[in-house]
């Protein structure tokens, strides 16, 4: 199997002040390709340490990919390094200076002088244009490695990784011939259950050296379930839809979607292809719920908005919440939920209502509403469903994951 090492520079990486998220991108995009990443390194925008680290491991890989250091600034030495490490000159791409030079005048100013210094590239390296930022990226041999240099910004770095590296990538593993080995991973997301109860139902796939290899991995309320195999590409998509059809199966409604799709996301869509109209009642979650839904585009179609209803003269006075009921049960109550979820259906004319009350934390708790107490309604056209949930967490965990059910029983309740 092919191999890689990753390299990323950056002090800023280095020191801890900002997060080197484009490693783990490029290597599961590696993997993706069936390469196996054999290791990754941060360095410094320092030249003779960066020149060791492309010579390190330019001896062991067949491909290494860094990212970073492509900028104009004194601080960006990836195009001086990777000539030293090759021992070539650096030469100027009057192509490449032109095309900067356009750039700027498209965009109707000046360009800075150091810019230039982007239309350089070691001699003999070939361009990895980037059609989302002014630094190209480039590839060249160094030791018996194909070395691929990308920009820093994550999003240049995306698209120069998928649109320019990775069908380089491809190209020498098929003019390398051998078979072709490809590594996949397909994630089923599902909300509802715990981690523990969803392992027990499918504690035998997750058995150790069973092909494909099953994980699960749990963050803010969703739990992930990897599903990974390695080999051919025909063996492989089999194996991941056989998986993938069982787990399913098992785990019935608690599968949302698959492959990173939220609940959110998941939840809106759910609604747009309904056809019906919803609006909110939120207290607990002071808006989240609305938040989040507009994060799709064109929900405006069903999502006709809400209340955000904190105190309680507000879930009187804007819902027509029974003031003697709240006097009687409290705010954090299922008969205060289901009022909230009618009154603003009511008032909205929509064909849903959503009501949501809870004890976020970290004070208010009670023996008898503790801390992470939500109560939760549902009411389509008349038809009213409430739950009750005691969330773990701090006051920003109970309020995504309250929010976050919400949308988990729209999108079931629509699923019925
Ligand atoms: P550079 O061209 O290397 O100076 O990178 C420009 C910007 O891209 C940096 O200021 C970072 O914010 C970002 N960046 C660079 N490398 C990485 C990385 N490995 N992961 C995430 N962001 C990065
Ligand atoms: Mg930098």
């Amino acid at each position: 199997m092919a191999t890689a090492r990753i390299l990323s520079t950056g002090d800023e990486l280095v020191r801890g002040r900002s997060l080197d998220t484009n490693t783990s991108e490029i290597a599961r995009a590696l993997s993706g390709e069936g390469v196996s990443c054999e290791g990754a390194e941060v360095v410094a925008d320092d030249l003779p340490a960066l020149v060791d680290a492309i010579r390190r491991a330019c001896a062991t890989a067949d491909f290494v990919v860094l990212s970073g250091g492509l900028g104009p600034t004194e601080d960006d030495c990836t195009r001086a390094a990777a000539a030293a490490a090759a021992g070539v000159a650096i030469e100027r791409v009057p192509e490449l200076a032109a095309a900067l030079e356009e750039r700027f005048a498209r965009r109707g100013i000046p360009m800075p002088p150091s810019n230039l210094l982007q239309a350089d590239r070691p001699a003999g390296a070939e361009t990895l244009p980037n059609r989302h930022g002014t630094a190209p990226g480039f590839a060249m041999a160094i030791g018996r490695g194909r070395f691929l240099a990308l920009p820093g910004p994550p999003n240049e770095m995306r698209g120069v990784l998928a649109e320019e590296a990775l069908p380089r990538i491809r190209a020498f593993l098929a003019a390398a011939g051998g078979p072709r080995r490809v590594v996949r991973t397909r994630s089923l997301e599902t909300w509802g259950e715990r981690e523990a109860a969803v392992g027990e139902k499918i504690a035998d796939l997750m058995r150790r050296g069973r092909m494909p290899r099953v994980g699960t991995t749990a963050a803010r309320g969703t739990i992930r379930i990897l599903v990974h195999a390695e080999g051919d590409p025909a063996d492989v998509d089999a194996l991941l839809a056989s998986d993938e059809a069982e787990i399913r199966r098992r785990l019935g409604p608690a599968v949302f979607g698959a492959d990173g799709e939220t609940i959110e996301d998941v939840a809106a869509r759910a609604l747009l292809a309904s056809g019906r109209t919803l609006a909110v009642a939120e207290s607990c979650t002071g808006g989240m719920i609305g938040a989040l839904l507009t994060g799709t585009p064109g929900i405006s179609a069903s999502f006709l908005g809400g209340v955000i209803a904190y105190a309680n003269e507000a879930k009187v006075r804007d819902l027509g919440v029974d003031a003697a009921l709240l006097a009687r049960v409290g705010a954090v109550s299922e008969e205060v939920a289901r009022a909230m979820a009618s009154g603003v259906r009511a008032r909205t004319g929509a064909d849903i209502g959503i009501g949501i009350t809870g004890v976020a934390g970290p004070g208010g708790g009670s023996e008898e509403k503790p801390v992470g107490s939500v109560h939760l309604a549902l009411d389509d056209r008349g038809a009213v469903t409430h739950r009750r949930l005691a969330l773990p967490g701090d006051r920003a965990l109970v309020r995504e994951i309250a929010a976050k059910s919400a949308l988990d029983l729209l999108r079931r309740s629509l699923g019925r």
